[in-house]
């Protein structure tokens, strides 16, 4: 755990936030605070309560857009960089601060399947729980059985799949100051041989058609495909809409449009978040022109925004 000094806190002398997500765009926070365990978060969280000091959480960073001007609050980062995993039979224990992707590739070793689909999806468990993160028509709320909730005093308890109301990239603790400390997810046996292939397979198709976002500062689709209006239909593709309404070369700033994919933004050289909010407007106001659709965004803002 990254020290807290009580003595820093009032003014924005933390780190930019721009180091701590794939946009790599954000400004200042008050300080931050890694945390890579339950204990060491509780622990960050009293001194945090004693110290009267306001906080946000943030996990790996894969689905926000943090403002220039940065967050007036502690950040807590809830980020181990090593998996925290335990296995009961087909139950599997992770605290939340596990990458989402080493969930995955344990599973592969371990021979489980039900979670293969969470293959690439950078970020964290938590992020990846509070979101509903998935692909190809699976997610992660389709795994989990419980969850262990932490409230803003420390105080825990458990709360079932069915509390949590998952649906298409959301659940109920969204927008919520729940945080998500551990879970408990229920897999089924799996082929091995099978799991690694697809898992190779699932690599290539995303290095095929996503930025590489260890090189390429973005947050993957920045927003929502859109519901369906009724049971017979499916979720229709939001990069569709996107390209037919001619986004795919669309640029403010520093921020432009994948050439791939066009719900995907990217933040070139000296690309302001300022800049990513206008052309995302710009994109959902073409679709609604074109189409009168509402696009809804799937990336998170953290921080104040014009
Ligand atoms: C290249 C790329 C490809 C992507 N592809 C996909 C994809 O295929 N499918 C998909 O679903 N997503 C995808 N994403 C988006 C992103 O990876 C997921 O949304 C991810 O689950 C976010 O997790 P995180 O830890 O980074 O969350 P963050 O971005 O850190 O946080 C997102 C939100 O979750 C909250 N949060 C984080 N951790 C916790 C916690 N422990 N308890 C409570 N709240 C918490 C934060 O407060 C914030 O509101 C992609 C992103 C990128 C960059």
């Amino acid at each position: 755990m990254s020290e807290y000094r009580p003595g820093a806190a009032r003014r924005k002398m933390g780190p930019r936030l721009a180091e701590f997500t794939t946009f790599r765009l954000g400004g200042p926070c008050r300080g931050l605070t890694t945390c890579a365990t339950r204990l060491e978060l509780r622990r960050a969280i009293e001194q945090l309560g004693e110290a009267g000091e306001p906080f946000v959480l943030m996990g790996g960073g894969s689905n926000l857009l943090v403002s220039d001007a940065g967050v007036d609050a502690h950040v807590i980062r809830y980020f181990s960089e090593k998996p925290l995993i335990a296995r009961a039979g087909n139950d599997l224990s992770v605290q939340a601060s596990t990458r989402l992707d080493d969930l995955a590739a344990y599973t592969v070793l371990n021979g489980l399947d039900g979670l293969i689909c969470c293959t690439g999806i950078p970020g964290t468990v938590g992020g990846a729980i509070v979101g509903n993160a998935g692909a190809f028509g699976e997610q992660i709320g389709d795994r989990v059985v419980s969850i262990t909730a932490m409230d803003r005093s420390g105080n825990e308890r458990e709360m079932t799949a069915d509390e949590l109301s998952f649906g298409y990239r959301r659940s109920a603790l969204a927008d919520t100051d729940i945080i998500v400390v551990a879970a408990r997810l229920r897999l089924r046996p799996g082929d091995r041989e099978r799991l690694r292939a697809r898992r190779q397979e699932i690599l290539a198709l995303r290095a095929s058609k996503h930025p590489d976002w260890q090189r390429i500062p973005t947050a993957g689709s920045f927003f929502k495909n859109i519901e369906p209006t009724s049971s017979a239909e499916r979720r229709q593709a939001a990069g569709w809409f996107l390209e037919q309404a001619g986004a795919k070369s669309m640029r403010v700033g520093g921020a432009r449009t994948f050439e791939k994919h066009a719900n995907i933004i990217i933040a070139e050289r000296g690309c302001k978040a300022a800049d990513v909010l206008e052309l995302a407007r710009q994109m959902a106001a073409r679709v609604k022109e074109k189409f009168g659709i509402d696009l809804h965004r799937e990336v998170r803002l953290l921080g104040a925004f014009e």
